[in-house]
């Protein structure tokens, strides 16, 4: 992924950091900058579990943030862009009740003035199949800058996608900053759920080439420059209601 960055013309760094008993994992983190102040964060999670091929969970993710990298120069994004191959997301493994490498990186977007600054940031996690895709987060009710600004993209892109709340704090690297105030959200596998999550069968065959295409669309729809959303503006959503389903990712 570094070299991906680097290829793309993104200024590339890693974020080391400690996981207890398991030694060291990193973020690989692509950044773009551009004169506006605002910054948005793209995400998607290196690691899978342990004998899991890791193909939908998450390589799906993962190959969208390399397919955008080089690309993101044309789209001439609106805000700052950081693409991230994050690690130690998998908590299973971990033993951790959190995604740590998205701990680090939502502590490192706080302290390069997130609060004022951050838009969004989006996970991409199990993109590879199942749409329409759902999209995931924490919050009531869809705020117009963070999902409702991802809505709209699928809109333009043509992507259906649908908001459903998340169960409890969220499955995935966006919880992490969402617990430290930060707006963050997920895109990933629809209502079919994914039956091979950290199995031996979420093998590259599953993946089907339209998921990876639509969610790149989206994102790229979602990173180009549009006019901001109007203040107050209310989105119109049609949610699936309780989905009460297992935690993904
Ligand atoms: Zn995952």
């Amino acid at each position: 992924m570094a070299r991906r960055f680097r290829a793309a013309g993104l200024r590339v760094a890693v974020q080391q950091f400690g996981v207890a008993g398991r030694g060291r994992s990193r973020n690989v983190i692509g950044t773009l900058d551009t004169p506006a102040d605002c910054l948005r964060i793209v995400m998607a999670h290196t690691d899978s579990a342990r004998g899991a091929p890791g193909a939908n969970d998450n390589a799906s993710g993962l190959g969208v943030v390399a397919a955008l990298a080089g690309r993101l120069r044309a789209i001439s994004p609106g805000c700052d862009v950081w693409l991230v191959a994050t690690g130690a997301e998998e908590r299973l493994y971990t033993g951790s009740p959190d995604h740590l490498g998205a701990l680090a990186l939502a502590r490192r977007a706080r302290a390069r003035g997130g609060a004022r600054r951050l838009q969004w940031a989006l996970s991409l996690d199990e993109v590879g199949r199942d749409r329409p895709f759902w999209l995931r987060s924490p919050t009531g009710a869809p705020r117009a800058g963070v999902e409702g600004a991802l809505l709209r993209a699928g809109r333009r892109a043509r992507v259906p996608i649908s908001w459903v709340r998340d169960e409890g704090t969220g499955n995935s690297d966006h919880r992490e900053f969402e617990l430290l105030g930060l707006p963050g959200l997920k895109l990933g596998v629809g209502a079919g759920g994914e039956p091979c999550r950290h199995t031996a069968c979420d093998r590259p065959e599953r993946l089907d080439p339209t998921s990876l295409r639509l969610a790149r669309r989206l994102v790229e729809a979602a990173l180009s420059r549009t006019r901001p959303a109007r203040p107050g503006a209310r989105e119109s959503i049609t949610a699936p209601r309780g989905s009460g389903r297992a935690p993904t990712g």
